[in-house]
């Protein structure tokens, strides 16, 4: 399995120099490239071939002295991918596809370059651990998080954000068999995405929408300043280099709910049931709310996959057909409208939050899904008292639902 650990670098002043330095010859080298493949692909029809292109660094390094700073196997990979994206495009436009040109890259649109293979590892200088990269230097990294030693080192990709900040994302190889549904395993969950709350689990937890109003409201002031500017001036630039800000706010805060909110799930339990929303997509009414908090639960649902994958927690998704309806006690299913917020059994008198009652439905289809038994008890003894409702505010402050109480170590990303 493959993942991918990303940290904060700390260089120096010196550092951040060496690393732009590179970051701009690899950015010039992918700008000769592209020129030359378009060259290339106007008079022969169609893109030289990769072995070809490989061959020509060698030569372009003779009389490209900068080429000779930078180490050899970076130099390869910004080649490749950019080749790579070349061909993917013009298969898409074979296909009919309208499809633009990859444009030549200006400086702040050039922010990344990798090291595979080979050229870089994980050391310790003068007490610190330090990112050591060949050519380069060795910086300065905050593993705030533990790499399994197990794991294969496969690449390193280091990265300088519009903050200026620069981060080191690994790509990790481990080799392990996906973890068996564990035979009575202790802590299960089931989770029900919701649209008031965005989630709700069989343990009586329910987490609170992120409320972004702040946010929201501040990018629509900075909208209606842009529309007094006028376009294309100094001054109507900078306000839209604001607005690209609050954009980039919104995303990163949202993200970071979600990764905190998946951490929690992926490293409390042992076993996490979700419902399958392909499935769910389909059936339930579209509309435009809906459609937002869907493309929000995707995000979550692959983000929570991949870290049960991880954290070796068993990952099931279930089918979602009427886990609302169906009372989870007794099984009887009965018409529940999107407004009544209660589950209340006329057959057997089951009494829970609508939301709660379809997380344990999804948690015993879950469990029945992989054919292991349930430890605990019916719903009735532990869904109704508990239920306690956790702002999102708080998952992003503390990293975790229901705090310190339940885990010391759900924070991070
Ligand atoms: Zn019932």
């Amino acid at each position: 399995m493959y993942y991918a650990y990303k940290y904060r670098l700390k260089p120096s002043d010196a550092h951040r120099e060496e690393l732009d330095r590179h970051r701009d010859i690899c950015r010039q080298l992918y700008n000769h490239t592209l020129y030359r493949l378009n060259e290339y692909q106007d008079k022969h029809g169609e893109l030289p071939s990769m072995t070809a292109l490989r061959s020509e660094l060698p030569d372009l390094k003779q009389w490209w002295d900068d080429l000779s700073d930078v180490y050899s196997k970076v130099l390869q990979t910004v080649v490749e991918r950019l080749f790579d994206n070349l061909k993917a495009l013009s298969a898409l436009k074979k296909n009919g596809y309208g499809v633009g040109q990859l444009k030549w890259k200006p400086p702040r649109e050039f922010r990344s370059f990798t090291y595979s293979q080979s050229g870089f590892k994980l050391d310790k200088k003068g007490g610190q651990t330090v990112l050591s990269l060949s050519k380069l230097a060795d910086i300065p990294i905050r593993l705030h998080r533990p790499i399994p030693d197990d794991a294969k080192l496969k690449q390193v990709t280091v990265k300088k954000e519009p903050t200026g900040e620069w981060f080191a994302t690994f790509g990790v190889e481990v080799d392990r068999e996906p973890p068996e549904p564990p035979e009575n395993p202790e802590k299960c969950v089931g989770i029900d995405v919701g649209i008031f709350k965005y989630a709700h689990d069989t343990d009586g937890t329910a987490v609170g929408s992120l409320d972004l109003s702040d946010e929201r409201e501040r990018l629509e002031h900075e909208q209606r300043k842009l529309s007094r500017k006028q376009r294309g001036s100094n001054n109507w630039e900078k306000q839209r280099r604001r607005i690209a800000e609050c954009h980039a706010d919104l995303r990163r805060k949202r993200r970071d709910f979600l990764h905190k909110l998946s951490n929690y799930y992926a490293r409390e339990y042992d076993f996490v049931a979700v419902e399958d929303l392909n499935v769910k997509g389909m059936m339930e009414s579209p509309s435009n709310s809906r459609n937002t908090a869907s493309a929000a639960w995707r995000t979550f649902l692959s983000l929570l996959e991949y870290k049960c994958e991880r954290e070796g927690t068993h990952f099931v998704a279930v089918n979602p057909s009427g886990t609302t309806k169906e009372c989870a006690s007794c099984g009887v299913s009965t018409e529940k409208p999107l407004w009544v917020r209660e589950h209340s059994c006329p057959a057997c008198g089951f009494e829970a939050d609508r939301d709660a009652n379809a997380a344990w439905n999804i948690l015993s289809r879950g469990l029945e899904n992989v054919g292991v038994g349930h430890s605990e008890g019916t719903p009735v003894e532990t869904a109704l008292p508990t239920d306690t409702p956790v702002s999102a505010k708080r998952v992003v402050e503390a990293g975790s639902p229901t705090l310190k109480e339940r885990t010391a170590s759900a924070v991070s990303e």
